[in-house]
C-alpha cells in the first residue's frame, strides 16, 4: 500500500508526485504583461515615495513602476539592478509586507498596496530571461579583492567591485554558490533553480573568479588573504546553529531546521524526501515557518510550531505566520522546550508554558507533551569561524560605516556583520555599500 499522510514514522512519498509538484509550485506566480500594466497603473508615483525609503537597497520604485507603465520594462529592470543586482531574488523573497508594500500609500488608504514585489519580478525576469547582462566591467584597475562567501552579500560586493574594474576572487566553503539563496530560502519561493541561474547571470559581468569548496579557516587565513589582496570582504553569513539546551536533544530525528531546508532545496525528486507524520518545529522566525510549511507541503499530518513568546514577539511577519496557518500548521505561543522523550528516536517533546514577569520570560511549571516523529530546531543561527583578532559585537563581526571592521583593509557585511536585520535585501545593500567603500579607499 502506498504511503499516505497517516503512515506512521518518517517515510517518503506521503503525497502523489502531482500533489507534491502542485504544493511546491511558485508561491506568487509571475505577472503577465497585462497584469503588470494593470498593477503599475495603481501607483500614484508619489513624490518622496515612502516605499523607496523603506527599501533597504533604496530602489527608485516609482520610477521603475512608471517605466513598466510606459512599456519600457527593460529600463525598469535597469533601475532595479542599479541599486540591487539580486533584484530578481529579492522580488521573490523580500518580506514586502513589512517593507515597501507596508508603507505604500495605497496600503495606508485602502489596505491594498501596489504589488511592488511582483512588478519588480516582472521587469527583472524579462531581462534575466533574455540572457543579456546590462553591465560591463570597467578597465582593469590592477587591484585584487578577496570576497569570503558567495551569498547575497558576497555576490553583491563582488559584482559592484567588478563593475569598477577590480579583479575579484570569491571563496565559498560549499561546493555551490548562492549562500542561503541556494540552501535556505523556501523551495516554493525560488522555483526552477532560480538561485543558480541568478549566480550564472551575475557572473556574466566577468572578472570574478569563483572558487567553491574553499573555506576561510581551512587552508585560507585572513592573514594570508590580507597579504595577497588589496582588500578583503567577509560575507560568510551565520554558519552555526543554536542549541535547545533541553534534555534528550541528541535523540534520532532531532535536527536543525536549516539542514532539513537545505536538503529539501537540493533534492532532485521530492517524492524521495522523507518526512514524519507528526512534526514539531521550535522557533519563531522565518526558518521555523519555512520548515513547518514545507513539512506540511510534503504531507506531514500534524505540524506544530512552538514559540516561547507571544505572537507579537515572533520575528516571522504576521503574513508569514498567516501563511503557515493557512497551510494547516498549528502555532502554539508562550511555551518553551523542557525535554525530548523517546527510546532512541524522538517520540514526544515536552514543553512548559511561559509568562513574562517584570520583562523576564519565566516558566509557569505547567507542562504538556506533543507527539513527534521529527523535531526541527529553528532557534537561530550564530557566527562560526570568524577570524581571530576581529572585534565581535553581540555575536557578530563589529562594523562601522559601510562595513569597515576593526582591521584595516577588511570589510564585512550581510548576516555575519553587526547591525542589519538578517534579510537577503539587507545583505545585498551591505555588500554593495562595502564595495563602494573599498573602491573609494583604493583610489
Ligand atoms: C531558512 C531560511 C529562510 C530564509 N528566508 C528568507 C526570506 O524568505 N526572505 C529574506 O529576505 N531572507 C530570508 N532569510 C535570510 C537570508 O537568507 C539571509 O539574510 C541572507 O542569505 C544573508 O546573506 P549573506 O550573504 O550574509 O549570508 P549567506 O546567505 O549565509 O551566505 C554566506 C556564504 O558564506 C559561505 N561561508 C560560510 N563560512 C565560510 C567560510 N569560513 N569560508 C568561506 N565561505 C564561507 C557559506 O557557504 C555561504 O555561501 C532566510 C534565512 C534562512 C536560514
Ligand atoms: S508608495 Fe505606493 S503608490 Fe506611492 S510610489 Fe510607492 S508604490 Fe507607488
Amino acid at each position: 500500500m502506498p504511503n499516505s499522510q497517516l503512515t506512521p514514522g518518517v517515510v517518503a512519498a506521503r503525497l502523489s508526485p502531482d500533489e507534491l509538484k502542485q504544493n511546491f509550485s511558485d508561491l506568487h506566480p509571475p505577472f503577465d504583461a497585462h497584469e503588470a500594466a494593470v498593477a503599475a497603473d495603481r501607483c500614484y508615483f508619489c513624490h518622496d515615495a515612502p516605499c523607496m525609503t523603506a527599501c533597504p537597497t533604496s530602489i527608485d520604485i516609482p520610477l521603475f513602476i512608471r517605466q513598466i507603465q510606459t512599456g519600457t520594462p527593460e529600463a525598469a529592470a535597469r533601475t532595479i539592478f542599479d541599486q540591487n543586482i539580486l533584484g530578481g531574488m529579492c522580488a521573490r523573497v523580500c518580506p514586502t509586507e513589512t517593507l515597501c508594500e507596508e508603507v505604500c500609500v495605497r496600503e495606508e488608504a485602502e489596505g491594498n498596496p501596489v504589488e511592488i514585489g511582483r512588478l519588480q519580478r516582472f521587469a527583472t525576469d524579462l531581462v534575466m530571461g533574455s540572457g543579456t547582462h546590462p553591465y560591463e566591467k570597467a578597465a582593469p584597475t590592477g587591484k585584487n579583492i578577496a570576497v569570503i562567501g558567495a551569498g547575497p552579500a558576497g555576490l553583491a560586493c563582488a559584482h559592484r567591485l567588478a563593475m569598477k574594474g577590480h579583479a575579484v576572487t570569491i571563496y565559498d566553503a560549499r561546493e555551490k554558490a548562492g549562500g542561503l539563496n541556494e540552501f535556505g530560502i523556501a523551495a516554493y519561493k525560488s522555483v526552477d533553480h532560480f538561485a543558480e541561474a541568478e549566480v550564472n547571470w551575475l557572473m556574466q559581468i566577468g572578472g570574478i573568479d569563483l572558487q567553491c569548496g574553499k573555506a576561510l579557516g581551512q587552508g585560507l587565513t585572513l592573514e594570508n588573504l590580507s597579504a595577497d589582496y588589496d582588500a578583503v570582504f567577509l560575507g560568510m553569513g551565520l554558519a552555526g546553529v543554536n542549541s535547545l539546551r533541553a534534555d534528550g536533544e541528541g535523540k534520532e530525528n532531532v535536527s536543525d531546521a536549516v539542514d532539513f531546508i537545505a536538503d529539501l532545496r537540493q533534492v532532485a525528486d521530492l517524492s524521495t524526501q522523507e518526512i514524519g507524520r507528526n512534526i514539531v518545529v521550535i522557533g519563531g522566525g522565518m526558518t521555523a515557518v519555512d520548515a513547518a510549511v514545507q513539512s506540511k507541503l510534503l504531507g506531514a499530518e500534524n505540524v506544530t510550531m512552538v514559540y516561547r513568546r507571544g505572537r507579537e514577539g515572533m520575528s516571522a511577519s504576521v503574513y508569514e505566520q498567516d501563511l503557515a496557518t493557512s497551510k494547516g500548521v498549528r502555532i502554539i505561543y508562550g511555551a518553551q522546550p523542557r525535554a525530548v522523550h523517546g527510546n532512541g528516536a524522538v517520540a514526544e517533546v515536552e514543553f512548559e508554558y511561559t509568562v513574562t514577569r517584570n520583562g523576564k520570560l519565566t516558566g509557569t511549571g505547567e507542562t504538556f507533551r506533543l507527539a513527534a516523529d521529527q523535531l526541527f530546531k529553528a532557534i537561530g543561527q550564530s557566527l562560526q569561524g570568524a577570524p581571530e583578532g576581529l572585534k565581535i559585537e553581540s555575536g557578530k563581526i563589529a562594523v562601522t560605516g559601510d562595513g569597515r571592521t576593526s582591521m584595516d583593509g577588511v570589510w564585512a557585511g550581510g548576516d555575519c556583520a553587526s547591525g542589519g536585520d538578517d534579510l537577503t535585501v539587507t545583505a545585498v545593500a551591505e555588500g554593495r555599500d562595502a564595495a563602494e567603500d573599498i573602491h573609494a579607499s583604493l583610489a
